[in-house]
């Protein structure tokens, strides 16, 4: 019988991609999501969808009497400045939502492995310079990382002490066809529909501020991977943890350079005042991913912009020929 993933947020962007790459692998697929943020057209036809909040007592259901051999968690409030508005909905979704479903794993009696998408780009502080290893000191800034923080030790916690198998994967900023502007990536959506748009690029600060941006497709398959292999031994909060991500620090200039570039488009940079509370560099260190998972990044920042761009201009296309996006 093929074996069988739980993807929550498989409607939204990289979600859809994960359970694309199970699929691909032969797994059946059920999707788990509230369509919050997500889209219904991102859900592959050949997975299983069902409609709920990872809050709910259905939620926990599906989960307990799934038998799921994988659970890959996304599902997740993902606003970092939602979070910061209002911290107490960030930590219902994205604390108590998680704990919902790591008690019905836990009560379940089924060895589900455990895969949560975490955050490496909003967890770690600004003390020592990129690429962050594992080890770095976190001092996330937002409630958003914060709360990915302390779902990781729960994770931990739930391995040392009920022996559940579960692995955090701490991604860079994630970028590729279907994302969203609000992720923590948002900028190359909200670049490209700009460049679509014929308006002005605006950069906040010098531009100079780096980040390290990771193809969804690659994540998708750090998630399969980390969902297959085999893992090191439980641990406290670092041990089951890997950076995803390039670790190539990418400018907010060169990155609007680039997409100028793909797309063709002679749209304007216009600079306004820097965001209070924005790290200054941010990259991922992955030996420990590309060691253990046997991951490592295939797709080149150049292809991935251009792969993105080309997925809006498609959709405005067909969205003005009348079709649905
Ligand atoms: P997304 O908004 O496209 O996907 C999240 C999905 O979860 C959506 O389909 C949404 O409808 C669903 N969802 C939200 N709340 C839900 C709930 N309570 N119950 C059921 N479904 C719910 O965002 P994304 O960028 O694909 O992020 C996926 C995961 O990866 C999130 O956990 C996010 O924190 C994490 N992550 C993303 C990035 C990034 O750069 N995009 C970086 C680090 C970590």
């Amino acid at each position: 019988m093929a074996k069988s993933v739980l993807v929550t947020g498989g409607a939204g962007f990289i979600g859809s991609h994960v359970a694309d790459r199970f699929l691909a692998e032969g797994w059946s697929v059920t999707i788990l999501d509230d369509l919050s943020s997500g889209r219904e057209e991102n859900i592959p036809a050949a997975a299983r969808f069902v409609r709920g909040c990872i809050t709910s007592p259905e939620a926990a259901a599906l989960v307990r009497d799934g038998h799921f051999d994988v659970m890959c968690h996304l599902a997740a409030q993902i606003d970092v400045r939602r979070s910061v508005n209002d911290p107490a909905f960030d930590a219902t979704r994205n604390i108590l939502g998680t704990l919902n479903l790591m008690e019905a794993v836990r009560t379940s009696g089924y060895a589900t492995r455990v895969v949560f998408s975490s955050t490496g780009g909003a967890l770690y502080g600004d003390f020592d310079p990129p690429p962050s290893t594992e080890q770095f000191s976190k001092d996330p800034e937002a409630p958003y990382g914060i709360a990915k923080l302390a779902v990781e030790y729960y994770l931990a916690y739930y391995g040392r002490v009920h022996g559940l198998d579960t692995v955090a994967l701490r991604y860079g900023n994630v970028y590729g066809p279907r994302q969203d502007p609000h992720g923590e990536a948002g900028v190359v959506a909200i670049f490209c529909n700009r460049l679509l748009d014929g308006r002005a690029l605006t950069v906040f600060g010098n531009g100079e501020q780096t980040r390290d941006y990771v193809y969804a497709g690659d994540v998708a398959r750090a998630n399969f991977l980390a969902g297959t292999c085999e893992l090191p031994a439980r641990g406290r909060l670092d041990a089951r943890a890997f950076n995803i991500g390039t670790s190539i620090e990418t400018s907010v200039n060169a990155l609007a350079e680039t997409l100028r570039s793909v797309s063709g488009a002679t749209a304007p940079i216009e600079y306004a005042p820097a965001r209070a509370g924005e790290l200054a560099r941010s990259a991922l260190e992955t030996s420990k991913a590309r060691a253990i998972l046997g991951w490592e990044p295939q797709v080149a920042i150049t292809d991935g912009l251009a792969n993105t761009y080309h997925f809006f201009a498609d959709r405005r296309a067909r969205l003005a020929a009348g079709g649905h996006a």
